[in-house]
């Protein structure tokens, strides 16, 4: 019988105390009974507000209908037609921004849970071998994609389904972005993310990792051998507070810390030969995504206290809510409002603290957040071992260096056109690259509308 609306069904998780000793997924999965259950409580709204909210209007209340029909293959199937890795952004995106927050149970029983669905019936696709299948009608001209982050993989799917040669490239050892350096396994297995890229190469793209275009393949070379480019390199460079002392030994950027415990392993010490300072108590500063990421990470590497430094309160928090919670029940110490003004270092060169001032919050600005203001003469200090600046990134300078023809926005984003053509004739771009930090399903929804733009390039090219 089905029994709409209701609590949502809670998902089970791994136990704090044993979860802050590994990094395995915190959130457990649904089983096919629960699965079905909370599908069951989807009313099927007319309008679809939450298909609306969702940046890649994946189908989802087909999806649910699949779902309580306990047909997980067409489910899946409907997924996958609009999100190139459903398995990743049922896991990651910001649902309660956008296709839970509209759900009409949002602010009763919890919106439907659509992220852990979309994650369930992909998982159920893995394990069960099913796959997308079309036909492939090949075509003559290649296209090369620049970064293997979710745009590059979304704008790669797509070029094959036209029917182009695709080839990527990508800096690392490892392809997958940010999915593969920088959100913790806890958060998504790393499994996951190879499956997903292991699909690309299936479909016939040809991957080529250790690739930096800018330094050992340039620009103008690609320029010359492929038909278009689509560059989704992301927005890999940290940003840092420029204060007194970030120069101190035992002080990182999120982006390293994150690097060096997740792509190279550190948490795997001595099997992996990773070096990491993480001390008995750690400063992070920020409180976004990935600030929630570092401490969760620092915790699981043996720090005793971990703080959170954030200018505003926990309320203005960025980040995710299920993350924000799972950070505070595994021992995350939040301060609100204060604003680091030095790092204190010792005579060899380490940090040893850090100068905080009180903030109090006065009228919103531009983001609708209340603007943090400082009470002056309020300073004090604090002990810490290790500061992590979690502070959003820009795009990395090194392909834009090297590519003074592509047009850039003053926040250093390349410029695009409505079709998120640049400036250069048959290059797109899309992801962080032109968004700055943005989110996977952003991403997703720029490397399918830019593989749309160079198919239609190609296809007036050709006339
Ligand atoms: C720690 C962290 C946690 C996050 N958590 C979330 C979350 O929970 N939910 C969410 O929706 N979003 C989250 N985000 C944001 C999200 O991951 C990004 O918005 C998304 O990955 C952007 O995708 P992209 O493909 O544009 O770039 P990226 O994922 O950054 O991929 C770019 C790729 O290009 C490669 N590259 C760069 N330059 C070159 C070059 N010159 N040559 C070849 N390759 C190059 C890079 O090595 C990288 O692999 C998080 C980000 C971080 C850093």
């Amino acid at each position: 019988m089905i029994q709409i609306g209701g609590t949502r069904i809670a998902m089970e998780e791994q136990p704090v105390q044993q979860r802050i000793k590994n990094f395995c997924s915190v959130p457990l999965g649904y089983t096919e009974e629960e699965v079905i259950a909370e599908a069951q409580r989807c009313i099927q709204c007319i309008h679809g507000p939450c298909e609306k909210m969702c940046p890649v209007h994946m189908d989802i209340k087909a999806m649910i209908r699949e779902i309580v029909a306990r047909n997980f293959k067409e489910a899946f199937l409907i997924a996958k037609k609009d999100n190139a890795i459903p398995a990743i952004a049922g896991r990651v995106c910001p649902q309660e921004e956008q296709c839970e927050g509209v759900c009409p149970f949002f602010n009763t029983d919890n919106g439907i849970n659509i992220g852990k669905l979309e994650a369930f019936i992909a998982d159920w696709a893995m394990e069960n071998g099913v796959k997308e299948e079309f036909h492939i009608e090949e075509r003559p001209e290649q296209v090369a994609i620049i970064g293997s982050g979710p745009a590059g993989i979304s704008c790669a799917v797509d070029l094959r389904k036209y029917g182009y040669k695709v080839t990527m490239f990508e800096a690392l050892h490892k392809a997958g972005g940010v999915l593969q350096y920088g959100i913790p396994a806890f958060r998504l297995p790393k499994d996951i993310v190879d499956y997903e890229v292991s699909y690309l190469t299936e479909i016939g793209v040809e991957v080529k990792l250790n690739h930096i275009v800018g330094q050992n393949i340039m620009f103008n070379e690609l320029r010359k051998k492929f038909d278009a480019i689509f560059v989704g390199t992301g927005a890999g460079a940290p940003q840092f507070l420029g204060i007194e002392g970030e120069r101190l030994k035992g002080l990182y950027s999120a982006n390293e810390f994150l690097f060096r415990t997740n792509l190279m392993k550190a948490y795997e010490f001595p099997e992996y030969d990773t070096p990491i300072v993480c001390g008995a108590a750690i400063g992070v500063i920020g409180a976004g995504n990935v600030a929630m990421d570092v401490a969760r990470c620092a915790l699981r590497l043996g720090a005793k206290n971990v703080y959170m430094l954030y200018r505003r309160t926990k309320k203005e928090s960025p980040a995710r809510i299920e993350e924000l919670q799972h950070a505070l029940e595994e021992g995350l110490r939040f301060m609100e409002l204060v604003n680091p003004s030095r790092v204190l270092g010792n005579e060899d060169g380490w940090v040893t603290g850090i100068e905080l001032l009180r903030m109090k919050l006065g009228e919103p600005d531009k983001s609708g957040r209340p603007r943090p203001i400082k009470i002056e003469g309020s300073e004090f200090t604090m002990k810490l071992d290790t500061v992590v600046e979690a502070l959003g990134n820009k795009p990395n300078r090194l392909f834009l260096d090297q590519t003074p023809e592509l047009e850039t926005t003053r926040w250093g984003t390349l410029e695009v056109d409505k079709n998120l053509m640049t400036n250069v004739e048959g290059v797109a771009a899309g992801g962080d690259a032109i968004r700055g930090n943005a989110t996977v399903i952003l991403a997703l929804g720029d490397g399918r509308k830019a593989a749309q733009s160079i198919h239609n390039y190609i296809l007036r090219r050709r006339k």
